[in-house]
């Protein structure tokens, strides 16, 4: 650049016949004519020139390479580099360009959202290396049936989205169908057979109300309702399900906040000796004491508390004060906690319950736990580890709601239960289904058998409570003997009975 700028101030001097140059020249005694200095000063300016375009050409080559170099980092920053799919943002600059031709065209576009499932166990089974190949296949095969126009990107694992210009829904479903058909075909690699699951979700609508991550937002959650369904088709958007995860994320929100605030209270559902009509002990129910709902039902919140892992603390909340409560209560009286399946998959769980049981000075011998099947043939070796270590403390084990789900009497003797409970559906039907007294009696009959006491749930009325006894079940529960009720209430109750009759509460268990 300087050695320029010198050429230049000398070219310019010598062509403009610059006065200072010839004195200098003449001074010397030389005889210079102008044609010399002329040609002097068109050699200086051609290789000015020669020089400048040399320098111009240069810069030119540097700018280009330049704009490669973008070029090249933008397309490493959009690409997945495994499949060599748009990755996310890839997926959002092409998205925006696609959106922004169908908002000039008046066009609506549509997103779909794929997920492979239980992809992980391929990678488990097989290695990665042929995870890796797997999903590189599946995203040719994706690919390579994309319409004119579409865009296909991978966002992260096993999930993979695509915008198109949707002239119909049936061009979305359809190409939903047919990436369902590629994704889900057996496929062999490296000697291995494999076959992937997975769910679609579509959301389509006007580009210029709806921004992308809007539309990819929606995908998504009509195919976690697909995944949930268990659809094995492409599941399209309705409002109703984003209305359904809002109200489910506020309640998951609220129980993180109610387990803060201490607001999970157990309450008491006393389980009555039906000979003599004697309390024998309660069943524990968790309430929420909601600052603005009032008292919530668990069904409201046990399932969205065991989704997000937060049933241990609650358990853990309901429990410690449902024993702290009881152990002022008649020494005879025992005590049934609910725990979920999702508990059983916790290896600490009977040490857990050991300690509220140190902790509140509740005795391990009157304490019940209730299950349901589904908890315990999960993982049935962890749940007859989990089980042992209660029943060597003296804890007993009763299988609740009997007659629902995978009911089956090989389970009544895979685990040392203490006490069935039949489940209430048997005996709300009791009155008008002939069947519903046959099954409560031939498990009656079978409990019987097994040495193993018959708890009823549900009785509400006189006649149900007559019709039972009549089958010959010893231990029941309902409304028609206390609905649930709190700590208060049920030392409330046992001392209004005790003062009554002092044999009323039976010297037994349960
Ligand atoms: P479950 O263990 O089978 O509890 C019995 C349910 O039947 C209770 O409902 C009880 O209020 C209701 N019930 C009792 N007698 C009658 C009756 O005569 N008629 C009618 N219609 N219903 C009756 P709740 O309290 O709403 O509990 C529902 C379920 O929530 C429980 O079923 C249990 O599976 C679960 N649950 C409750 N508390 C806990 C807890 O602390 N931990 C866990 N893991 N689950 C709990
Ligand atoms: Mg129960
Ligand atoms: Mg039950």
């Amino acid at each position: 650049m300087i050695v320029a700028i010198l050429i230049s101030a000398v070219a310019l001097l010598i062509w403009n016949g610059s006065s200072f140059f010839q004195r200098l020249i003449l001074a010397e005694g030389e005889v210079s004519s102008s044609p010399k200095i002329a040609a002097v000063a068109m050699t200086l300016n051609v290789a000015l020139i020669l020089f400048g375009w040399r320098r111009y050409a240069d810069l030119q080559h540097e700018a280009e390479k330049r704009v490669e170099g973008e070029r090249r980092a933008h397309q490493i920053a959009s690409t997945d580099g495994m499949t060599a799919l748009l990755n996310r943002k890839g997926f959002g600059d092409v998205g925006a360009d696609i959106c922004s031709a169908a908002t000039h065209n008046q066009q609506h576009v549509a997103v779909l959202s794929l997920q492979l499932h239980r992809f992980k166990a391929i990678n488990d089974r097989y290695g990665y290396d042929v995870g890796d190949a797997v999903l590189r296949r599946l995203a040719g095969a994706l690919s390579d049936d994309m319409p004119e126009g579409a865009a296909l990107a991978r966002l992260s694992g096993g999930e993979f989205a695509v915008i198109l210009v949707a002239f119909n829904p049936d061009v979305a479903r359809s190409l939903g169908d047919r990436m369902l058909y590629q994704v889900t075909r057996p496929l062999e690699e490296q000697g291995k057979f494999i076959q992937v699951g997975a769910f679609i979700g579509i959301a389509s609508g006007d580009p210029a109300d709806n921004s992308i991550s809007d539309l990819l937002r929606r995908a998504d959650i009509a195919m976690e309702h697909a995944r949930s369904a268990r659809a094995a088709r492409p599941m399209w958007f309705d409002a109703g399900m984003e209305r359904e995860l809002i109200a489910h994320s506020e309640i998951e929100q609220g129980i993180r906040f109610g387990l803060e605030l201490d607001q999970f209270i157990p309450y008491f559902e006393p389980q009555v000796d039906l000979a003599s009509g004697a309390i024998i002990g309660f069943e524990v129910l968790a309430r929420w004491e909601h600052p603005l709902s009032g008292l919530v039902s668990p069904d409201t919140f046990i399932p969205i508390a065991e989704e997000h892992n937060l049933i241990g603390r609650l358990s853990d909340q309901v429990v410690r004060k449902a024993l702290a409560a009881a152990v002022e209560w008649d020494s005879a009286l025992s005590l049934s906690i609910n725990i979920s399946p999702r508990q059983f998959t916790d290896s600490w769980l009977a040490q857990k319950i050991v300690r509220l049981l140190a902790e509140t000075g509740f005795p391990a011998d009157r304490l019940v736990v209730e299950v349901t099947e589904s908890s315990l043939f999960a993982d049935i070796d962890l749940a007859r580890t989990i089980v042992t270590s209660l029943k060597n403390q003296g804890i007993a084990l009763a299988l609740d709601d009997f007659g629902t789900g995978f009911s089956s009497l090989s389970h009544l003797r895979a685990l040392p239960f203490d006490k069935i409970k039949i489940d209430r559906s048997f005996v709300a039907t009791l009155g008008r289904d002939r069947e519903s007294a046959a099954i409560i009696r031939a498990v009656t009959t079978l409990a019987q058998a097994l040495d193993v006491p018959v708890t009823v749930e549900g009785i509400e009325d006189a006649d149900t409570y007559a019709a039972l006894l009549k089958i010959g079940c010893a231990v029941g529960q309902g409304w028609y003997f206390g609905k649930p009720m709190p700590a208060e209430d049920a030392a409330q109750l046992l001392h209004h009975r005790q003062a009554a009759a002092a044999p009323q509460v039976a010297k037994k268990a349960y």
